[in-house]
């Protein structure tokens, strides 16, 4: 798309060579009109929608593709794929799919290793959008592929729309909680730190019984490795917000860095990679902290066998076979949107998996637990930014595809779902091959092109509603592929809400039935106790935990 976007700079200059390739394109252009008519659907692109690139729209041809869809007589309709006219096509299509449910068994082999992935804010508009802007809407994310996927109910125990901290608390502990509080029951209210002591309040981690048998365990997060999601895994907390002492965090309870380094969960973790070295260092050497520890300093100490990184480079330089622990921080907050980053610097969170990956694997005999976040996709649709959303979601879809590919499905469970969506929807009658990002329908109510991809609140609105006029702006002349423009919203906010509906679950790997149908979002930690035979005692016991002899993996 960007190759597209610099080509509309390409002809400023006239020369022989050019008046040679303006005859080469104009040959190309009757070429082009010929198979146009020929009914191939990406040179309609050309035609409708010179896309992914906003100056077709200030195009004066424009105006003839305004859909006249309510005029009968003079209609055309859009004209989607040739391929997909014949009836073979949806027939063996749907004969593939058929045959591979058919061929599929149930695995109830132990889970030796289990991957949780999960893409915040990643709600089924995300993933339908993120397919058509990686390709086409037709193209399938890798978790897509996974034999089993159900869908969880997302509510916490006082909001039915959630945040991060109590559905990242319901997928990695079991239990549903009060918004905003990690680890909790929801007889702890936001901020009571004096609760937060009360031993029957406190839900154990899954981490924590994969540590009890002796799993190793990690955490990569494209957010501060202190944010509500990773901290879900290793930290108790009456406020999301005390990731440092910093935060008004009240006397007698710990910050949720100081727990990552110095907690029973988060001081065995063995690999730790993400944002947020702010909050593990001291003010006067540039961090948050104000009790001047130098946590990462303490880390060290702490762990003999261990490396500490702080780029790319560094990270890559790791050698798996004679490091035990990691600890990477790669920003003093989050880590930048992947259209931002700087890529010589700052690892993908794919990277960071790989790594991940390689380290834990080396526990043979008691396999690992991992925790994967692609915590980018939130921020980016809290600020209406679509476009910067999906290339998270993108970039989340190709480390799940990673540890697919370097994960045995014989032992490994993967799950990959969203703690919560976003009022982030796809509207418009938007024709086949049209930019998701782009305007795809026209309103005959206020006579103007809308987009496709809006959002219930947010910023987006003042970039859309004209004030003065008290009507809102056409999208003509928009530059709506720039990373940082804003997609519209009905209602303005200071910043996007999320939103309560169920989120997907896929699931690959021993026991990854158990995870059809629809179910309340705390079920996935029970399903992935009961495949890894982990947990308390009181919970039921998959029968070959048993012996665990007889059912290893040859
Ligand atoms: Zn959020």
């Amino acid at each position: 798309m960007i190759q597209q976007i610099n080509n509309k700079h390409c002809c400023s200059r006239l020369s022989i060579n050019a008046y040679f390739l303006i005859v080469v394109n104009l040959i190309l252009i009757i070429v082009g009109c010929v198979l146009v008519f020929g009914h191939s659907l990406n040179l309609n692109r050309e035609i409708f929608d010179p896309n992914h690139d906003e100056w077709s729209y200030n195009d004066p041809k424009w105006e003839s593709l305004i859909p006249n869809w309510w005029d009968q007589k003079n209609f055309k309709p859009p004209v989607g794929p040739a391929e997909e006219s014949t009836q073979e096509f949806w027939k063996s299509k749907a004969q593939k799919t058929l045959q591979d449910k058919l061929n599929s068994r149930i695995n109830t082999n132990k889970a030796k290793n289990v991957v949780i992935m999960i893409g915040d804010g990643m709600g089924f508009s995300s993933i339908m959008a993120a397919r058509s802007y990686l390709k086409d809407v037709s193209a399938e994310l890798s978790f897509e592929k996974f034999h089993h996927s159900g869908m969880s109910k997302v509510y916490c125990v006082n909001y039915q729309v959630p945040d991060s901290a109590c559905t990242a608390t319901a997928i990695l502990r079991g239990i549903k909680n009060n918004y905003s509080v990690i680890g909790l029951t929801s007889k702890v209210n936001l901020y009571n730190c004096s609760a937060s002591h009360d031993e029957e309040a406190r839900i154990p981690s899954i981490f924590k019984y994969a540590q009890d048998a002796d799993k190793s365990t990690g955490i990569v997060t494209t957010t501060r490795v202190t944010h509500s999601t990773p901290a879900a895994v290793y930290a108790y907390a009456a406020s999301r917000n005390w990731e440092s002492d910093d935060n008004l965090v009240p006397d007698g309870c710990d910050d949720i860095g100081k727990q990552l380094i110095h907690g029973p969960v988060g001081s065995k973790l063995d690999v730790v990679l993400g944002g947020g070295l702010g909050n593990l260092m001291p003010e006067e050497l540039g961090g948050k902290r104000r009790d001047g520890r130098n946590l990462v300093d303490e880390y060290k100490k702490q762990h003999k066998n261990s490396s500490v990184v702080y780029n790319k480079d560094q990270l890559k330089s790791v050698d798996p076979k004679t490091t035990d622990k990691l600890l990477g921080l790669f920003a003093n907050s989050h880590l930048d949107f992947k259209l931002f980053a700087n890529d010589e610097t700052q690892p993908t969170l794919t990277e960071m998996t790989a790594k991940a990956l390689d380290i834990l694997k080396k526990n043979q005999e008691n396999g690992f637990m991992l925790m994967v976040e692609g915590g980018r996709i939130d921020r980016a649709h809290h600020e209406n930014q679509a476009h910067l959303a999906l290339e998270e979601v993108v970039e989340f879809h190709k480390a799940v595809e990673y540890v697919k590919q370097n994960t045995n499905e014989e032992d490994t469970l993967i799950i990959v779902t969203a703690d919560h969506s976003h009022p982030f929807t796809i509207g418009g009658y938007l024709p086949r091959g049209r930019n998701i990002l782009g305007p795809g329908d026209y309103s005959i109510e206020d006579k103007k092109w809308i987009f496709s991809a809006s959002y219930g609140q947010g910023q987006g609105y003042y970039n859309h509603f004209d004030k003065e006029a008290g009507e809102r702006k056409s999208p003509r002349g928009m530059k709506y592929m720039e990373p940082t423009f804003k997609q519209p919203s009905a209602v303005p906010m200071d910043e996007g809400t999320h939103s309560g509906e169920d989120v997907g679950v896929f699931a690959s790997g021993p026991y990854s039935h158990l995870f059809t149908g629809v179910y309340e979002q705390n079920f996935i930690a029970h399903g992935m106790m009961y495949a890894s035979c982990l947990g308390p005692d009181d919970v039921l016991k998959n029968p070959k935990c048993e012996n665990d002899a007889e059912n290893e993996i040859k």
